[in-house]
C-alpha cells in the first residue's frame, strides 16, 4: 500500500511525485510507456516563472526567449516582448525525463511499461488495476493500492470516465511539424482566417529544428499542410517530406477534480491556458497544489472528498480568473475579421501597450495583457468593427 500512486508521468504527474516524495510520502508512478516523454508532440514553451517557482530542472532548455512576434494576414508584424526572459524552449522529451530524474531523487518510484485500466475503492485505500507490459510483448494484469491516487493521463479520459466525470467539453487539435528551416531568429506567430481561424500557426526556432504547427478547433492537419505553404514560410524550409504529429488540446475543465481520495491534474482536470493552449506550466502548478492538498489530508486523517475539495479551491484561485478572462479573449479573437486583425498588429506599437508588455508581461498569465488592451483605443475600435459588421450583416 503506498500513500499516493500518481498515473502518468508527464509534467503534472511527476511535479505532484516531486512534491509528495519531497514531504516524506511513499509514492509511485504508473507510466503506460516503457520510456518517458515518449511519443512526444509539444512546442516545449515553458515561461520563465513556471521555472523559477518551481524550480524546473533546466538541462533540456535549448535556448530562451523575451518576445515573439506576430504576423498578420496582410504580413504586417509587431513584435510583443519584454526586456527579460518571458519563455523557454525545451527538448520536450529530456525535460519529462529530468521531471521524473528529480521525482526519483527525492523518494518516488517509477513503474514503466504499466497502464491503468481501472480504479476501485477497497477499504481504506483506492485499488488500481493495471496491465504491464511483458518485454517479449503481451500485457499481465495486476493491481496496486494506495491511501490516494493523483491522476495525470493528459488527454485521455477512459480512467475519469469510468469515475462519472465527463471530459472536457471543449477541445482544440494542434498539429506540428520539426523542420529545417532558415532564417528563424525569434518565435512567429500567425494570425487570420486563411492560417487558422479563430487561433494561429507558429514557428519556434529549437536547435537544429525549427517547430512549426497549427491550432484549431477540428482541422488542425490540412490548415498546417496549407501553412507550410505561406510564402514566408514555405521560402525557408529545407525539408521536403515532413511527418505532421497531431493531438488535441482541452481547453476547458472537468466538472469537478477531486473525489474521495483521488484528484485529476493538467490536461486530464483541462488545466490548461484558453489563449494558446500551453498546459505545461498549470500542469506543475496544480500537480504542485495537489500533493500540498494531499499533506494536508493526510496529516488530518481524513481523504474524503469534503477535505480534497480545497484542491479545487486552490487551483481556481490560482488560474480560476485567467482561464475566464482567456476563454472570453479565445472568443473574441474568433469574430475578428483579417482587416481587424491587421489594424491590430499595425495600431500596436501605437500604443501603449508595447510598455505595459514590457513591464508587466507573463507568458503564463495574459489577464493583464487583455484587461489593458480592453481599456484600450485599439480595442474600442475593434469592439466597433463587429458590432458594425454584425449590424451591416
Ligand atoms: C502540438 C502541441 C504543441 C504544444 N506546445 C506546448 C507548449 O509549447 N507549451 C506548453 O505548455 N504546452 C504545449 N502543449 C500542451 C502540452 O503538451 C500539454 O498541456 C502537457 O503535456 C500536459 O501535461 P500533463 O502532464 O497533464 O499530460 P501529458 O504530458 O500528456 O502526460 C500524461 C502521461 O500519462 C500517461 N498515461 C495516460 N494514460 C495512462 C494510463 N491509463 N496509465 C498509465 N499512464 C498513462 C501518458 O502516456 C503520458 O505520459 C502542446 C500540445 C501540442 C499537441
Amino acid at each position: 500500500m503506498h500513500d499516493a500512486i500518481v498515473v502518468g508521468a508527464g509534467p503534472a504527474g511527476s511535479q505532484a511525485a516531486t512534491s509528495l516524495a519531497q514531504r516524506g510520502y511513499s509514492v509511485l508512478v504508473l507510466e503506460e510507456h516503457p520510456q518517458i516523454g515518449v511519443p512526444t508532440n509539444c512546442s516545449g514553451l515553458i515561461g520563465a516563472e513556471a521555472f523559477e517557482r518551481f524550480d524546473l530542472p533546466r538541462g533540456s532548455v535549448i535556448r530562451e526567449f523575451d518576445s515573439a512576434t506576430f504576423f498578420s494576414p496582410k504580413g504586417n508584424a509587431a513584435t510583443v516582448g519584454a526586456d527579460r526572459v518571458m519563455a523557454y524552449v525545451v527538448r520536450r522529451c529530456e525535460f519529462d525525463q529530468s521531471m521524473a530524474q528529480r521525482a526519483v531523487a527525492c523518494g518516488a518510484d517509477y513503474h514503466l511499461g504499466v497502464r491503468c485500466v481501472g480504479l476501485e475503492y477497497e477499504g481504506d485505500g483506492v485499488k488500481l488495476s493495471v496491465l504491464k507490459r511483458e518485454p517479449g510483448g503481451g500485457e499481465i494484469p495486476m493491481s496496486y493500492r494506495a491511501r490516494a491516487v493523483v491522476l495525470a493521463t493528459g488527454v485521455r479520459y477512459g480512467l475519469i470516465q469510468d469515475l462519472g466525470i465527463e471530459r472536457p467539453p471543449r477541445f482544440l487539435q494542434a498539429a506540428q511539424v520539426e523542420v529545417e528551416m532558415e532564417g528563424l531568429a525569434g518565435v512567429e506567430v500567425y494570425l487570420g482566417r486563411e492560417v487558422a481561424p479563430g487561433s494561429f500557426a507558429w514557428a519556434i526556432p529549437a536547435g537544429a529544428l525549427a517547430r512549426v504547427g497549427v491550432c484549431d478547433g477540428g482541422q488542425a492537419i490540412p490548415y498546417l499542410r496549407r501553412f507550410l505553404r505561406h510564402p514566408s514560410i514555405a521560402s525557408r524550409l529545407r525539408n521536403g517530406e515532413v511527418q505532421i504529429k497531431s493531438k488535441a488540446i482541452p481547453v476547458s475543465n472537468v466538472s469537478r477534480t477531486f473525489l474521495d481520495r483521488i484528484l485529476l491534474v493538467g490536461d486530464t482536470a483541462g488545466q490548461v491556458k484558453v489563449t494558446t493552449g500551453g498546459g505545461i506550466s498549470y500542469g506543475v502548478l496544480c500537480g504542485d497544489l495537489a500533493a500540498a492538498t494531499l499533506d494536508h489530508a493526510f496529516r488530518l486523517g481524513d481523504l474524503t472528498e469534503r477535505v480534497l475539495a480545497e484542491y479545487e479551491r486552490r487551483w481556481r484561485h490560482e488560474i480560476g480568473v485567467e482561464l475566464r478572462v482567456g476563454n472570453f479573449f479565445r472568443r473574441l479573437g474568433g469574430t475578428l475579421s483579417d482587416e481587424q486583425i491587421d489594424h491590430l498588429i499595425c495600431a500596436y506599437h501605437e500604443s501603449d501597450l508595447p510598455d505595459l508588455v514590457k513591464r508587466r508581461a507573463d507568458f503564463d498569465r495574459h489577464r493583464k495583457f487583455i484587461l489593458a488592451l480592453c481599456r484600450s483605443n485599439i480595442f474600442f475600435h475593434l469592439v466597433w468593427g463587429v458590432f458594425r459588421r454584425r449590424s451591416i450583416g
